[in-house]
């Protein structure tokens, strides 16, 4: 086993980031070796609760509305897939590109933003609610899985991954972790990885989950020049193509595009600024990003999603049918918490509305309409 003052991966770039020189867990574990600091990281998130809950958490279309459809599973393991596929061409670590891809929504409320916001709302005299704290929080506190402590005790690099972006008030709370919010610094360059093959993933399966719906149209679409150019580059090499066939041959290419010019420019800033350490990225600005011309046209490709998909009245009425679900569940357990199980009770008890917004968000979209009826349904008036 190789002194954790030394790199465990030498053919990694300088700038990666390396297990054995991590700043280390918040409670001090046995070295993971043969496995590794952020795949052990890794492996917690995998078999945590939090991450079997995403299966049954919408993306954007809730769970029950078809079985190809996205959740925010498929969506995670999506972004974990083009990270690792990012970190692998920059050669830096795989491993924590995973790690933080993986847990990067485990604290999303139930029916996507909509949840979030309605709680948000909610929590507004207690804090607020905000999904990239809350995924700290779960993986910090909420999860139970060892003796010793609370959470899955997780390397910083990792968390510090997790915790994508935070308000000055917050940060000042986190100690170490909100450090780089006050001083304006960045997380390392997996960390950077992740949060963009987010952005990449999701803009791609929501223009195929959109038109698989119906929602959205191709001809509409060809606004968007992201895709027109890969319309017209496949439909000029199998002119007959149709269907779902064709809408993967674009999506794929979009996606490849997309990966290749974040490779390309990368490396480019990376050069530029001459990063050398893992200590240079966090001071440098943020150096993982998309050409001008690129980011231009994701940029102009999200704004045709939030129009015609996002805000599309099918789905605004599912978004806001949700708002009044989670509205309703905190109202009720916070003006009475006694509706609440013994344990869950005991929590609002030490943590006030907080262990109310633990318990909303942790639900699935499908245990939420279930608490929704037990409460609310009149039908379903036996225990
Ligand atoms: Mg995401």
């Amino acid at each position: 086993m190789s002194p954790r003052s030394e790199a465990s991966r030498p053919e990694l770039a300088p700038y990666a980031a390396q297990d054995t020189l991590t700043k280390g867990r918040v409670n001090a574990e046995p070295p993971a070796a043969p496995r590794g600091e952020f795949q052990r990281d890794r492996d917690r998130i995998v078999h945590s609760t939090a991450f079997r809950r995403l299966e049954y958490k919408t993306q954007v279309f809730v769970n029950h509305e078809g079985d190809h459809f996205r959740t925010r599973l498929t969506h995670s393991l999506e972004v974990a897939q083009i990270g690792r596929t990012i970190a692998r061409m920059l050669n830096i670590n795989e491993e924590l590109t995973e790690a933080v891809s993986l847990a990067h929504d485990l604290g999303h409320t139930p029916f996507g933003h909509a949840g979030q916001d309605a709680l948000n709302e909610s929590m507004k005299d207690h804090g607020g609610f905000e999904h990239n704290l809350q995924s700290l929080r779960v993986v910090d506190k909420l999860e139970q899985r060892y003796a010793e402590f609370d959470g899955l005790n997780l390397c910083f690099e990792t968390r510090e991954g997790i915790l994508k972006h935070c308000a000055l008030a917050n940060a000042r709370e986190l100690g170490d972790l909100g450090q780089r919010f006050i001083d304006k610094n960045q997380p390392s360059l997996e960390a950077q990885v992740a949060n963009r093959a987010d952005e990449i993933a999701y803009n791609n399966h929501d223009v195929d989950d959109g038109l698989r719906s119906g929602l959205l149209s191709e001809d509409g679409l060809m606004e968007s020049r992201l895709y027109a150019r890969h319309h017209d580059e496949v439909m000029a090499k199998y002119p007959q193509l149709t269907g779902r066939r064709k809408t993967n041959e674009i999506v794929r290419r979009m996606i490849n595009t997309l990966v290749l010019d974040l490779v390309t420019t990368t490396q480019a800033n990376l050069e530029q600024t001459g990063a050398k350490s893992l200590d240079d990225v966090r001071n440098a600005p943020p150096l993982v990003g998309f050409s001008d011309q690129i980011r231009e046209q994701q940029q102009e490709l999200k704004h045709y999603l939030r129009v015609n998909l996002y805000q599309h009245y099918q789905v605004m009425r599912m978004t806001s049918k949700a708002a009044r679900i989670i509205q309703s569940l905190f109202d009720a357990f916070h003006s009475e918490p006694k509706l609440l199980s013994p344990e869950h009770n005991e929590n609002v008890q030490r943590d006030g509305a907080r262990a109310i917004s633990d318990y909303i968000a942790g639900m699935t979209d499908r245990y939420a309409m279930r608490e929704y009826r037990r409460l609310f349904g009149v039908e379903e008036i036996s225990v």
